[in-house]
């Protein structure tokens, strides 16, 4: 039987393991498909406290890691594939094994949705990215493309015009999915060009590891085409991975959970960390951050249980 099993190891889940390790409570993170969370997926992060030159994100996760392991936590390679949180003690399935807890620590992420190109995938931290915020800064006096039609990518791309010389929304539709208010501030955004009706087949240059354009596709006239680009932002919505949990933590439409105040969900004892709740920071920084507050929580929750 475990004091506390934290589901997830990005910047949330790996600090949540340093806070109740340091409480003495041996947790035991299950690592997920994507070991170290969403900040693998990228190179240079300049925005996390206490680095003045930037750090790798896989470097920043696994330091985490490896200063959770030091004072005691455990890691598995695994997902949760099953949870029972409606009896006590709460019982998760670790790919095919039942274990025991008296705590769980949601940090299962959300993860960015992306188009699905292979040159995509490949170029993910080399000029594509999902994150305006994490990394619009690289990107100054260059050409960017945001790719979406939702409140989001019109956000994004307003952002993003501090920095770019020119901001090209490509759309796949004519009409948009966002708020009249945030049309209406791209549209008056000088910086901003318009792409709709259109959808990218393919980004290059992959053998180069940099991204120089994309290929696009008019699907009402069948024009095609290539686009100069430095900076590719996908910006079509995040999954929250808490299909697992359904019918048992209240979430709202779209999976995320929702707080109860503080790291509380609706079950006592089952905390959340992270971007599974964040629908609006989605910062590495948030995530430990909320990481730290459900360990607090935890180990609370723990003592006032008699534990
Ligand atoms: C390309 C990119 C660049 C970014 N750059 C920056 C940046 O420069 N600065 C910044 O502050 N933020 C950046 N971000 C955002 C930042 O990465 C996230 O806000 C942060 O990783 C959220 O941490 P998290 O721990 O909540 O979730 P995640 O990092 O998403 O981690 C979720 C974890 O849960 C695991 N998991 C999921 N389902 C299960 C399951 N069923 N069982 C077990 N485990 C499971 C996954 O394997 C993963 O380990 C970037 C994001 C991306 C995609």
């Amino acid at each position: 039987m475990r004091d506390v099993v934290i589901i997830g190891s990005g910047c949330a889940g790996n600090t949540a393991a340093v806070y109740t390790a340091r409480a003495n409570l041996k947790p035991l993170v299950v690592m997920g498909h994507e070991a170290g969370g969403q900040l693998s997926l990228t190179t240079l992060v300049e925005n996390f406290p206490g680095f003045p030159e930037g750090i790798n994100g896989p470097d920043l996760v696994e330091n985490i890691k490896k200063q959770a392991e030091h004072f005691g936590a455990e890691f598995v390679h695994g997902s949760v594939i099953e949870a029972d949180l409606l009896s006590r003690p709460f019982r998760l399935n670790i790919e095919g094994e039942w274990i025991e807890t008296r705590t769980v620590i949601v940090a299962s992420g959300a993860s960015a949705r992306w188009l699905g190109l292979e040159s995509e995938q490949k170029l993910i931290g080399h000029g594509v990215s999902s994150c305006a915020t994490c990394d619009g800064f690289f990107y100054r006096n260059k050409r960017i493309m945001v790719i979406g039609g939702g409140d989001t990518a019109l956000e994004e791309a307003n952002f993003l015009t501090r920095f770019g010389q020119e901001v090209l929304l490509i759309h796949r539709r004519e009409e948009f999915r966002a708020s009249k208010i945030m049309l209406d501030r791209a549209r008056a955004n000088p910086k901003i060009q318009f792409v709709t009706s259109t959808v990218v087949e393919e980004i290059f240059d992959v053998s180069k590891h940099l991204v120089t354009s994309a290929r696009l596709r008019n699907v009402s006239t069948g024009k095609v085409w290539e686009e100069p680009v430095d900076g590719f932002f996908v910006a079509i919505g995040h999954i929250p991975n808490t299909k697992v949990f359904k019918g048992q933590i209240h979430t709202d439409s779209e999976g995320y959970i929702i707080s109860e105040g503080g790291a509380r969900t609706n079950i006592p004892g089952v905390f959340h960390a992270g971007d599974v709740q964040d629908r609006v920071y989605r910062q590495a920084i948030t995530a430990a951050g909320a990481g730290c507050m459900a360990a607090i929580e935890a180990e609370r929750y723990l003592e006032a249980e008699g534990h």
